[in-house]
């Protein structure tokens, strides 16, 4: 598999591991394929895939083996082209009598020999612009030779609307006018041909057949390569058809032809054909398995006539016998120019593609031009007649037989629709190729399906149960995530279809349960209990009808893997390590939908609807991330849930967890058009005030204070707004350059503080560092210390700390350290250092210190302080709301009734402010964290709890 992924398909290794269909098969034969497990054993799989319609016989058929080895045997030629090659010959041949029967028609084909379907419909939209192209060029000699006749002699009769289109003036001379007409003419001759295909169309991964493919994801990265294609709704066809003449007017181009009347010359207009041709399947398999209506059918057969242009049937999986006919088309009553097979044709063996091109539409000299290496060979074209003649043995045997099991799978599917309707919402198909849509489960109780909706993934998921759980093999249509694509073999027994219906009514009850985990367990290799529980949740109805007042958005992820439980019940019968499993193995897909609002009201009566945005990636996997500077891919996906914010009508959006911090505190963030902000300065408010609620037994005035990270965004805020209060306080910074610098600056700016609030403003001393420093400053001998120390290059703060150095050496005020271990006799902590792990020793703590540990990741390790029960620990705080607001209880987390984190309440505030610019935004200011504890207070948001579990 490692290889496969390194050296083959990276991302698409990645998909099948997160739906368990990272198998490797390693034999094949008839309705089975086989790989080994992981005690070695042979598990045969029920292939209902039929290698997407190439296997109607089944894996190895006997039958065209027997030949096979005959052909190996006799050493036939493989490779001898340019020579008469009589192996194409015969099927040529016999498919021309075939065909001829089947469609009713007396004319003959003419075949050309490929190898894939793709390039087997290439080679017919080559052929179409071909014969086109000698369309074009007898009609370029025809207005060449017409215009050729304007003279100076000639009298010219233009009409007002062709002065204008032929940009003349009025007195034009005739030299102009056949300048300008031949320009004109020649640019619409030049004018590129179009493709009409249907809506849901598929047809090949090759230039131009993937611009002919409905599906954006096949063309969307191609459109610079222009090539015209249209697609038609039924509505549209319909339309088209209505118009009569007037769609070929659309549809098609013309010119002015030069044409001589009663001695002048006037300019007629000439149509010619710009559509190339009107592209069909009979049934559309990739897109949806889609068999043409009958509307369809009539639109399409009169369009040919209006516009005639060629009609290529796409057979390539609908033909060579998987609706019981050679070519679908002829059962639906499509009568087309071009009938293009593959696939099935080589007998499960050869690649083998042909075009049967009617003779009337075949332009000679296109055999000339067209070939390939592998195309005609005889070991395939010999396969290929054998398996059209087996097909066609004893009356068409087999081809009844493809009907009549179709017929089973037809009334089961049904009866089983009928016993789901609220979960299928259609079952289409014809002969031995089925299809069954899911309705979309965006709306179901299970959060997991709903993300699973979001990322299309539903048929991926379901194919991923039935293989592990049930070892059947189906796959959804590629272009339809909901539609699973059944083409089986026309040996198929009866009891696998029995079991196999049988497990997709599992499916249907688990979907119509909301249980997520009875899909994705054997996924998860874990075995399931036999019928799904049901977790349809009992809640009735919305709780608010009217719409709030405003709306914040919130990203988030998961703390960690388990949390899922709580997200999804039906997810706990997962262990620990399944969900990480499943977590790491579908970050493949990172969609999800916004979980639904928590409505969220101030004491004033305005409300938020609060809406979390998750990204379904644990924390572990974010550090991992971060620790390999690996953040573009999670930074995208908050660029896109905060495209989908604004989209939604929220005015601001919150950066929780991890997001803060792999966007370099929001820096990152592309959008402008929403207020941005990490929910630091809350954050850091009420952690303030748990710690300050923590201390408020004991007289913090004699207290030592600690502040690790000292110099950092986080930890300076909290040296401003607690250091004046302690007797003493230690700023202590990393051995990173310029530490000592940005630590003074703190220092200096803290100095400067309680001298303007307490000296200049005379604010009311409550003892504390703050009171210590105003004392030594009253006993100056000469009142203006300021000036004698500033002398202009000093700040306030500096000139104190000069003083205080100069006059009270032996006492600590505010001590800056890069060392950890001065630490030591401190009561408080404040850890805000930013490091990628825990780094302080408990050792190194004094007795019974409160320790506020902040950081993300933490100073300090949980398992550390376990040894320490002496140690208070706490890890911030958590915010009450007004009225007891809550969120949803499976995205609470460590969260009880009526709480919020604090970052989230910022959010929240700054929506109920309808403040339109980024707050919490890269670092944050003393004075942000002041303001917004404001509006909080404003709004009756307070402390609810100290935090001391690592909740993130
Ligand atoms: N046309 C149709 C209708 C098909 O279903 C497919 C294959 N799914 C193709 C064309 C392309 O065939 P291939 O994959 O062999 O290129």
């Amino acid at each position: 598999m490692e290889n496969y992924a390194r050296f083959c398909k990276p991302l698409l290794t990645r998909a099948l591991v997160s739906i368990g269909l990272d198998k490797t098969y390693h034999r094949a034969s008839g309705n089975f394929l086989y790989y080994k497990d992981e005690q070695d054993q042979e598990i045969p799989v029920l292939d209902l895939l039929g290698g997407y319609g190439a296997t109607l016989l089944g894996h190895n058929s006997l039958l065209i083996r027997e030949r096979i080895k005959h052909y190996l045997d006799e050493e036939i030629p493989v490779h001898n082209q340019f020579s008469i090659r009589k192996p194409a010959a015969v099927l040529a041949e016999r498919l021309n009598e075939l065909l001829k029967e089947e469609t009713a028609t007396s004319g003959d084909f003419v075949f050309c020999f490929t190898s894939t379907g793709a390039e087997s419909m290439e080679v017919a939209l080559k052929s179409v612009e071909f014969t086109r192209n000698a369309e074009l060029v007898a009609l370029e000699q025809e207005v060449a030779q017409a215009t050729a006749k304007i003279n100076g002699e000639s009298v010219i009769a233009l009409t007002d609307e062709q002065c204008q289109q032929l940009q003349l003036e009025e007195k034009a001379s005739a030299q102009d006018i056949q300048r300008a007409l031949t320009a004109f003419n020649q640019s619409r001759l030049d004018s590129k041909p179009t493709f009409l295909a249907l809506e849901h169309a598929f047809h090949g991964k090759m230039i131009v057949t993937a611009n002919c493919t409905h599906g954006t994801m096949y063309r969307d990265y191609l459109k610079r390569l222009k090539i015209n294609t249209y697609f038609l709704s039924t509505e549209k066809l319909s339309e088209f058809v209505e118009m009569g003449e007037k769609a070929n007017d659309i549809l098609n181009g013309w010119l002015w032809l030069p044409q001589e009347e009663n001695d002048r010359i006037i300019l007629t207009k000439k149509k010619f054909r710009t559509v190339a041709a009107l592209l069909i399947e009979p049934v559309q398999g990739e897109g949806g398995v889609y068999p043409l209506s009958a509307e369809q059918v009539s639109g399409v057969n009169q369009l040919k006539q209006i516009i005639r242009c060629p009609i290529i049937a796409d057979e390539v999986q609908a033909g060579s016998g998987r609706c019981g006919f050679l070519v679908a088309s002829s059962d639906v009553g499509i009568h087309a120019d071009y009938y293009v097979l593959s696939k099935a044709l080589g007998g499960g063996y050869a690649k083998i593609g042909v075009v049967a091109i009617r003779q009337e539409s075949f332009t000679p000299g296109f055999d000339l031009i067209q070939s390939s290496t592998f195309g005609e060979d005889d070991f395939s074209c010999r396969v290929a007649l054998d398996y059209i003649n087996l097909l066609h043995a004893d009356q068409r045997q087999l081809l009844k037989q493809v009907t009549q099991l179709g017929e089973e799978f037809k009334v089961r599917l049904h009866a089983l629709k009928e016993d789901y309707p609220d979960i299928i919402r259609d079952v289409r198909g014809k002969g031995l190729i089925w299809g069954v849509e899911f309705h979309d489960v965006d709306d179901s109780d299970s959060y997991i399906l709903q993300n699973i909706a979001v990322q299309g993934s539903l048929g991926y998921i379901i194919s991923g149960y039935l293989l592990c759980g049930s070892h059947i093999r189906v796959a959804p249509s590629g272009s339809a995530a909901n539609v699973i694509r059944m083409e089986p073999s026309v040996f198929l027994e009866l009891r696998d279809i029995v079991r196999f219906v049988d497990e997709l009514a599992k499916v249907c009850l688990a979907i119509r349960h909301a249980n997520a985990g009875f899909i994705v367990a054997p996924i998860l290799g874990k075995l399931n209990q036999s019928t799904p529980a049901d977790y349809r949740s009992r809640e009735v109805g919305q709780q608010n009808g009217s719409a709030a007042n405003y709306k914040a958005a919130f990203i988030n992820h998961l703390i960690s893997a388990d949390w899922l439980r709580e997200v999804d019940p039906s997810f706990s019968i997962f262990s620990d390590e399944e969900l990480e499993s499943f977590v790491e193995s579908t970050s493949f897909n990172l969609a999800t939908k916004p979980f639904k609002p928590a409505r969220i009201s101030s004491v004033n009566g305005q409300s938020v609807d609060f809406t979390l945005y998750p990204i379904p990636v644990t924390s572990k996997m974010i550090k991992a991330a971060l620790a390999q500077n690996d953040l573009a891919r999670l930074r995208h996906e908050i660029d896109v849930r905060i495209a989908q914010a604004v989209e939604s009508g929220n005015t601001v959006v919150g950066l929780g967890m991890f997001t803060s911090i792999i966007t370099n505190n929001g820096k990152s963030v592309k959008n402008n058009q929403i207020g941005i902000t990490t929910g630091n300065a809350l954050t850091v408010g009420i952690g303030i005030e748990a710690l300050q609620r923590s201390t408020s037994h004991r007289d913090i005035t004699q207290m030592r204070l600690a502040v690790i990270g000292g110099a950092g965004n986080i930890g300076r805020v909290y040296a401003e707004i607690l250091g004046p209060q302690y007797q003493e306080m230690v700023l202590i910074g990393s051995n990173n350059q310029g530490s000592v610098r940005k630590l003074n600056e703190v220092k200096y700016h803290i100095y400067q503080y309680i001298y303007e609030q307490f000296i200049v403003n005379k604010q009311p001393l409550m003892g504390g560092l703050a009171q210590r420093i105003v004392d030594c400053l009253a006993l100056m001998p000469d009142d203006d210390f300021i000036s004698q120390f500033n002398e202009g290059k000093t700040s306030i703060g500096e000139a104190i700390d000069h003083y205080l150095v100069q006059h009270y050496p032996d006492q600590v005020f505010i001590h800056i350290s890069q060392s950890i271990s001065d630490i030591e006799h401190s009561d408080v902590i404040v850890c805000a250092a930013n490091a990628s792990e825990a780094f302080i020793s408990v050792d190194q703590i004094k007795r019974d210190a409160i320790v506020c540990d902040i950081s993300v990741p933490h100073n300090l390790s949980d398992d550390d302080l376990r040894n320490r029960p002496d140690i208070k620990i706490l890890r911030g705080g958590i915010v009450q709301t007004p009225h007891h607001d809550s969120l949803d209880p499976r995205v609470r987390a460590y969260l009880g009734e009526g709480q919020l984190y604090a970052c989230m309440t910022e959010t929240i505030l700054l929506a109920l402010e309808q403040h339109k610019d980024n707050f919490s935004y890269g670092n944050i200011s003393t004075h942000q964290v002041l303001d917004i504890m404001a509006i909080a207070r404003k709004h009756h948001f307070t402390l609810s709890d100290i935090k001391e579990n690592s909740s993130l």
